[in-house]
């Protein structure tokens, strides 16, 4: 049997005529950029998440440096980021101007671990940015206290858990404001590039909104140094058209995810720990075992494609050299990095499908 790692055939199929749809209704107005599609999808979003205002963007990695440049983060200031995250949380702080700051996750839930976070704050922090990793949600309260307790900012990187809750609250409404990427591959995706900014500040909200068209307030009137970076009609009414089936796709992947949970048995294999303040909406599922190359090699030839997320921590990327860490600087970071192996998550995967993933990864010796 072949199982592929993700396919996005299942949800298009059961959605072609609404994406079908979306495309004459934009194409029919011939208007392509801030118009009544983007309108109504920030409304639509912002009532989903459960915040006071949406603002459409170009990506997710745009959504998180708009909310720190948004929020005056700028050369001289730290921002705290987990040591385990996909690149663009860093790279958001860099692009404004400041340093990111690594604190290791917890092991087994991959979230940042808010008990090393004060050790990492000096007079220079203006922020902290948890991410939601995986589709679980970090452990907010603790944050929250610290972030009060320091005077500091909290964007909330909420690309991987559209929908996630922390102790029965939709992640994104915690922060001073949060960033969503609708990059196809996440849980809610558009058919390009695509992200959106939540948050409940008006005055942020208008200045996200001025930042990422060109810094101007009105037509040929610029009061920042903007950028470009606008969610188009297209993108948005693709994404209205796939909004209504999320909360379905995501309980179909914790369906999925449950009978992972339950049903490998490996001593070989750690499972994810799921804490009880939050229901994960499983962007990845995540395992660990200590030969993870040899399990994937292995994975691989039974048919089943996996994934590592991700193979080389931000602090032994290259392009952060400049920052002079070396092997062990962040040694569970490194840890996630040489043991992780991402299984088969995505809204369609047949119960056939998951038997196989589970009975092969159960005979993995
Ligand atoms: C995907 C992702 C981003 C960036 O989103 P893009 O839309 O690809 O720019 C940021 N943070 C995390 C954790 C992500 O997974």
């Amino acid at each position: 049997m072949k199982v592929p790692f993700v396919s996005f055939v299942p949800m298009e199929n059961e959605l072609n005529e609404q994406l079908r749809d979306a495309f004459e209704r934009v194409f029919s107005r011939s208007w392509y950029i801030d118009g009544a599609e983007d309108d109504l999808f920030e409304k639509e979003f912002a009532i989903y998440i459960g915040v006071k205002y949406c603002i459409g963007v170009g990506n997710g990695l745009d959504a998180l440096m708009l909310c720190l440049k948004a929020l005056g983060i700028e050369e001289g200031d730290e921002v705290i980021v987990p040591s385990n995250t996909y690149i663009a949380t860093a790279l958001a702080v860099t692009y404004v101007g400041a340093k990111p700051v690594f604190v290791e996750p917890i092991i087994d839930t991959f979230n940042i671990d808010p008990s090393k976070i004060e050790a990492a704050i000096n007079e220079h922090t203006k922020a902290i940015m948890p991410v939601h990793l995986y589709g679980q949600a970090c452990d907010m309260d603790p944050i929250m206290d610290i972030a009060k307790k320091y005077d500091l900012k909290i964007v909330e990187d909420c690309a991987q858990a559209h929908g996630a809750t922390y102790k029965g609250r939709k992640v994104g409404t915690f922060g001073d404001a949060a960033g969503f990427s609708f990059y196809p591959g996440k849980n809610l995706g558009a058919l390009g590039d695509a992200g959106a900014v939540v948050t409940n500040n008006k005055e942020l909200a208008d200045k996200v909104r001025a930042l990422g068209n060109y810094g101007s307030d009105f037509k040929y009137h610029h009061i920042y140094k903007g950028n470009n970076s606008r969610l188009d009609e297209l993108q948005a009414a693709f994404l209205l058209a796939k909004l209504p089936l999320l909360d379905k796709m995501n309980a179909e992947r914790r369906r999925i995810a449950n009978r992972y949970l339950q049903e490998i048995k490996n001593d070989k294999i750690q499972l994810p720990l799921v804490p009880n303040y939050t229901v994960p909406v499983w962007h990845i599922f995540a395992i660990r075992c200590n030969e993870r190359d040899r399990l994937g090699a292995y994975l691989d030839n039974e048919g089943i494609c996996t994934n590592k997320h991700y193979p080389i921590p931000i602090h032994l990327q290259d392009c952060y050299s400049e920052l002079g860490y070396g092997m062990g600087a962040f040694p569970i970071a490194e840890e996630i990095s040489n043991t992780e192996l991402s299984i088969p998550m995505y809204y369609g995967l047949t119960n056939e499908e998951v038997t196989y993933v589970i009975d092969r990864i159960n005979s993995f010796k």
